[in-house]
């Protein structure tokens, strides 16, 4: 078997290149493995499909799946990593280098896509019949590049180079119809394998391709544009991941975009259906949908229309299959999330669904009068009102089961956002935590720690089971946690080389790695992490003899394209930092670096070289978080506020185990009502010199007025939004109280890495494996199916 694997790798890189594998790029010699990857699963992808046809199964809908990079866990799944590395060395070459050339599939933003990719690791390797159905993208998420500490966005051609873990499915395509133009849905699908299971699993990606391959007439007879146009306007809709939707054709192509997979899917759902089982009676016994937030909701009104136009149910039995089908996760209480419609865009793509939505908007109107309610509640929680159709409304009717994605974020959305449908059903509502997989997220990324868990397990049962870490938390004797400072040092001075090389920066590996990865947005903070790392620039600066522990802040952030705060936030953070790289004193004690173009492979990087994690969103903003799961389990330390998910890693590991800080999400109705951010600026230590620094000189926004917006959104109320909406003034003094505090308790390294070592094997619970099993336990009611 092992002569097997490197034999065909070989010859794959020998069939890619044309050379002898010796003679090879270092991307062919990726291209070629990930060949033979494919080449030795194809069977047992295909056992899996089939066997998977036959029963229940869950249809995962996500337009984001943000996947990363997929050779080094497809090879450690398989247990194919050894074998690998040592065909790498007969070519002359690093296997790490090999690796190093695999693009991304960033074909997502961040969480929401991330934890689709990390749910169909967990169904793999559960054996769940699973699978996912999504946009193959020909952009990713745009690379991001500082130009002078300002982002500019870049496309990101993934693929363009070949990719051998997606393979197109030509015989299996659909045709999707518009009013106003007609494509073909190609689809090309990536195997997912888990860890210790022969199952593969599949996620589809759907391509946009014109019905006919070029229109020669159209060509021959000079009309040379048109036929390049028509072609150009199908491409459009699996071109990019969010298309800029502040124009109207803008919103156009997204709706078209999300029409686009769920019809594809569905219609192919449908006919195997048909196939195995003849008719549809027992449709919603063999499919549940799984709708990842409001993109694929479009999917309740399709399903009707395919089974009542193309296989010619009535309405009632129709509409029983389909609210028996879906299953909805909310991720999100910013209104913007709640997407809504003109329903002039549904009209002129397909006025047939526009049609169906009208007719669910009459008989849910109809049942809630007939419950009793006013005609202003009906009006608010209609599909259909103010002329727009509201997504998520749609899915609370017609979805047998609503999730949020984290205890506390559950609760808001019974209490506030879907207070209303809850009152109405409440049997729908459920909670499932999020969580992260295992394999990638510690496994794959962290070798040293992965090592050293085998031995204090005895075997890798934790990678399947994340659960077993807990039994040996007593196993923190001072020789393990000597090592889990070593392994930490290691993991450390591996990232700082990765940074010097990509970047050209240097850091020390001795200061602490305080790291905020995610999404830029005001709820985050990142301007309040930004604002503490000022403060404490000018408290050296005033006392160079400040006794203060070397740190290093290290961000990671995308500002979407248009969001010009977020776009000003990376502006002052650059700023921040070359400040401080400026001023000889200060730099010896702390500096600060911004990870360009963050994504995937870059997370993987960072997230073992961590000692503290901020997780400082506003209390009741952020809905769970993952990153806060992945660092418990790397052993680092959770700097955060009460939301999202760090409520119950906060509950897993106890107060002394955490640092926890600011309002909670309960109090702050009532602060606010008296709140006046100009109090805290005036008061607060250190408030008033950092926000001033924004406008006097301190740092430059090139006279562009941007960092004197950034302040005035913080201290002056403008009509639009209230001041300081994220309350980053209410609780700075409290971040600064707590930040200062555990910077000074890093120095007791072994007090240091018991905490950590609590982290980790206590993070089990967070294991998207549990997620996995709650959903199929639950609202999926689906069972292993091992081939
Ligand atoms: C996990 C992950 C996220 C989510 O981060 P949060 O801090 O939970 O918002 C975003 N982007 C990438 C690349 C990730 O891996």
């Amino acid at each position: 078997m092992s002569v097997d694997f490197k034999r065909s790798s070989r010859s794959q890189v020998r069939a890619i290149s044309g050379r002898p594998a010796s003679a090879s790029t270092t991307m062919e010699l990726w291209q070629g493995l990930s060949a033979a990857v494919v080449d030795k699963i194809a069977d047992n992808w295909h056992e899996t499909t089939q066997k998977y046809r036959k029963g229940r199964r869950q249809h995962y809908f996500s337009a984001e799946f943000l996947m990363g990079r997929a050779l080094l866990n497809n090879l450690l799944n398989l247990g194919l990593y050894d074998e690998a590395r040592e065909a790498a060395q007969a070519y002359g070459v690093d296997l790490s280098d090999i690796l190093e050339q695999e693009p991304d599939a960033a074909l997502g933003n961040g969480g929401l896509g991330r934890l689709a990719a990390c749910f169909l690791d967990s169904c793999a390797t559960q054996n769940l019949p699973v699978v996912g159905y999504g946009i193959l993208y020909r952009y990713g998420l745009f690379k991001q590049v500082f130009d002078r500490g300002y982002q500019t966005e870049h496309p990101d051609p993934w693929m363009e180079e070949g990719y051998p873990f997606v393979l197109r499915h030509e015989e299996a395509q659909r045709v999707v119809h518009y009013h106003d133009l007609t494509v073909r849905a190609i689809p090309y699908d990536m195997p997912i394998t888990g860890y210790g299971t022969d199952n593969v699993g599949t996620l589809r990606l759907w391509r946009a391709e014109p019905m006919e391959e070029f229109d020669y007439d159209a060509f021959n007879s000079q009309r040379f544009t048109d036929a390049i146009v028509e072609r150009e306007r199908t491409s459009d809709i699996s071109r990019v991941l969010y298309p800029n939707d502040t124009t109207y054709e803008g919103k156009v192509l997204r709706v078209r975009q999300q029409y686009f997979f769920v019809s594809a899917s569905l219609q192919q759902i449908v006919d195997n259906h048909k196939a195995v089982h003849g008719d549809f009676h027992n449709f919603a016994e063999y499919n549940c949908v799984q709708l990842n937030d409001t993109h694929p909701v479009l999917a309740i009104p399709e399903l009707m229309r395919l089974l009542m136009d193309e296989q010619g149910l009535g309405w009632d039995e129709a509409w029983d299959i389909v609210s028996h089908t879906f299953a909805y996760t909310n991720h999100t209480v910013l209104a913007e999330a709640l997407e809504q419609w003109e329903i002039s865009i549904f009209d002129r793509l397909f006025p047939r669904i526009m049609e169906i939505v009208y007719e669910i908007d009459r008989r849910f109107r109809a049942d809630l009068a007939a419950r009793g309610f006013d005609q202003g509640k009906i009006d608010y929680m209609a599909p259909v009102s103010n002329g727009h159709v509201h997504m998520a409304w749609i899915a609370c009717y017609a979805s047998y089961s609503i999730n949020g994605v984290a205890a506390i974020h559950t609760e808001i959305l019974k209490r506030d956002t879907l207070h209303d449908w809850h009152d109405i059903w409440p049997e729908r509502f459920n909670n499932k935590t999020n969580g992260v997989t295992p394999r990638r997220w510690l496994n794959q990324c962290n070798p040293r720690l992965a090592k050293l868990l085998t031995e204090v397990v005895g075997s890798d049962e934790w990678v399947r089971n994340l659960d077993v870490l807990a039994e040996h938390e007593g196993a923190a004797d001072d020789e393990l946690l000597a090592r889990l400072n070593d392994i930490k040092h290691a993991n450390k001075v591996d990232f700082a080389n990765w940074i010097e090389k990509r970047q050209g920066v240097k850091i020390d590996p001795d200061a602490i790695f305080d790291v905020q990865i995610k999404r830029l947005h005001e709820y985050k903070r990142q301007l309040l992490n930004i604002m503490y790392v000022l403060d404490l620039y000018f408290r050296i600066k005033e006392n160079p003899s400040l006794d203060v522990p070397p740190r290093v802040f290290i961000f990671g952030a995308k500002a979407a394209p248009g969001y010009v705060r977020a776009k000003a936030i990376i502006k002052l953070i650059n700023e921040v930092g070359c400040l401080i790289d400026n001023d000889p004193e200060v730099s010896k004690l702390i500096k600060v670096v911004f990870i360009e173009n963050y994504n995937v492979s870059p997370a993987e990087k960072i997230i073992p070289a961590t000692d503290v994690h901020e997780q400082i969103s506003t209390a009741g903003k952020e809905a769970s978080g993952t990153s806060n799961m992945k660092f418990m389990m790397n052993g680092a330390l959770c700097l955060g506020t009460m939301d999202g998910a760090n409520v119950e890693i906060h509950e897993a590991v106890g107060d002394d185990n955490a640092y926890i800080f600011g309002a909670r999400e309960e109090e702050l109705p009532e602060l606010r009502k008296t709140y006046d951010p100009r109090h805290e600026y005036e008061t607060v230590p250190g408030l008033k010199r950092v926000l001033d620094a924004f406008i006097d000189g301190t740092l430059s926004d090139d006279n562009s007025g941007m960092f004197h917006d950034l302040r005035v959104s913080l201290l002056n109320s403008n009509g639009y939004e209230p001041v300081d909406v994220y309350y980053l003034l209410g609780d700075f003094a409290d971040y600064r109280q707590t930040r200062d505090r555990q910077a000074r308790d890093y120095a007791d390294r072994k007090r240091w890495a018991q905490m950590c070592w609590v982290n980790i094997v206590r993070s089990g619970r967070f294991s998207s494996d549990r997620t996995i099993r709650d959903y199929a336990d639950g609202p999926w009611a689906l069972e292993p199916q091992a081939i």
